[in-house]
């Protein structure tokens, strides 16, 4: 009668959710300041004046009509042409407005990029730890995430494990640096080595292989450390960025895809973007909001405090005496799980009302993700039960 894939997903609560949700039961039982909730990816930086005063600024000056009605598909091209040049000033490439389309979001774009992409057989390779959506994203236009296991000591590339899963059955391959979850930034020598094996696969097979850079966090890095921009090593790829953590406004939407020009075929690539964008009912990203990202481009939100947060969090764990790979950004750490099973340690981290997610759901068995866009006070408070915990291990 239905779907039972679709049942089974909209049904399905992911761990996360349940995990949040039993932290929202206990809040109510034992009080909100008792519960260390680092489940959830939500932004804990308010959204910047900026923002609120560009809406402003909008609403008072731009006709209602204009503000709330339907755009091109592929976004305002004033504002396209805003972002490009934004996007050309930081990161040194020269594209044009004709080289984005505006989405809702990352999850939006990553979804319409493997649905343009997709041809029957094609196989999408992600690298674990990797954010668990992109597996029902792959799933939705017919295609197969194949997941190269982690290098768990520092959580770069294991590239003979990437090459041994390279087929002529690969499309594309996906990244998100700074990463979601294990908080590393790929480094130079990381992405050169990907773009030489890329190269190599693509001259070997006859065809491009598309590299598909999930970036949302791309602002969110520590210490000065360089995010490469991978337009810049590999011709063929393509960018699918997102608004939600830079200017904190992931229940708004927005975000883009880029598709530079050096991209084989650009013409066939964008426009096959467009037509997935509208069988996947995309029609326009919010329009509103098209305007404000576009005033603001070039702004620099505060976010040091998830850095201050990160390091706070990783001291801690450490002293506690678990190990873990040093935080570089994003806002989540990685650490080993002080029992193999993943699920039995998180379940055990409940009693302390810690609220951590087994690194199964991330492809990386072992692990667990704690989430620090929280409060610091909170994180504070936590690490006398992480040591507990840790505790309760070493006797
Ligand atoms: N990609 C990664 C790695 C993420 O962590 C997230 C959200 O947490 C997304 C994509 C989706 O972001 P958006 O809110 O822009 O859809």
């Amino acid at each position: 009668m239905v779907s039972e894939k679709m049942y089974e997903l909209g049904t399905k609560k992911s761990t996360i959710r349940t995990i949040f949700e039993f932290g929202q039961k206990r809040a109510k039982e034992i009080g909100k300041e008792n519960i260390f909730d680092f489940s959830l990816g939500n932004p804990n930086v308010p959204a910047p004046d900026f923002i609120k005063q560009a809406i402003l600024d909008i609403l008072d000056t731009v006709s209602s009509v204009d503000v709330h009605g339907y755009t091109v598909a592929p976004g305002n091209p004033d504002a396209r042409e805003a972002l490009a040049k934004s996007i050309n000033k930081r990161f040194g490439v020269q594209i044009s407005g004709r080289n984005l389309f505006l989405t809702s979001g990352a999850a939006a774009a990553i979804t319409i990029t493997f649905k343009a992409l997709s041809e029957p057989g094609d196989e999408f390779i992600a690298f674990a730890p990797f954010f668990p959506e992109y597996q029902c994203f792959v799933e939705s236009v017919g295609g197969k995430l194949v997941v190269v296991p982690a290098r768990t000591d520092d959580f770069q590339i294991d590239f003979d494990a990437f090459e041994s899963l390279v087929s002529p059955n690969t499309k594309a391959v996906i990244v998100n640096s700074p990463n979601n979850p294990s908080g590393v930034v790929y480094s130079l020598d990381t992405i050169q080595r990907l773009a030489d094996l890329l190269r190599r696969k693509e001259k070997e097979y006859g065809h491009p292989i598309f590299l598909i850079s999930d970036e949302p966090y791309r602002e969110i890095a520590y210490d000065g450390i360089d995010v490469p921009y991978l337009t810049r090593y590999f011709e063929n790829t393509i960018v699918c960025y997102s608004y939600s953590k830079s200017f904190s406004l992931p229940g708004e939407r927005i975000g883009y895809i880029l598709v530079p020009d050096e991209v084989s075929d650009f013409e066939k690539v964008y426009g096959a973007i467009a037509g997935a964008a509208r069988v996947l009912t995309h029609v326009n990203a919010p329009s509103l909001f098209q305007r404000v990202i576009a005033m603001c481009a070039d702004m620099k939100p505060d976010l040091s405090v998830y850095e201050k947060n990160g390091k706070l969090l990783y001291q801690g764990l450490l002293d506690a005496g678990f190990s873990c790979v040093r935080p570089q950004g994003a806002f989540y750490l990685f650490p080993k799980a002080l029992e193999e099973d993943d699920y039995a340690f998180c379940d055990r981290a409940k009693k302390y009302n810690l609220l951590l997610v087994p690194g199964t759901d991330f492809g990386c068995p072992g692990y667990f993700r704690a989430a620090y866009c929280v409060e610091t006070q909170m994180i504070e408070r936590s690490l006398p039960f992480f040591k507990k915990l840790a505790e309760e291990y070493q006797s």
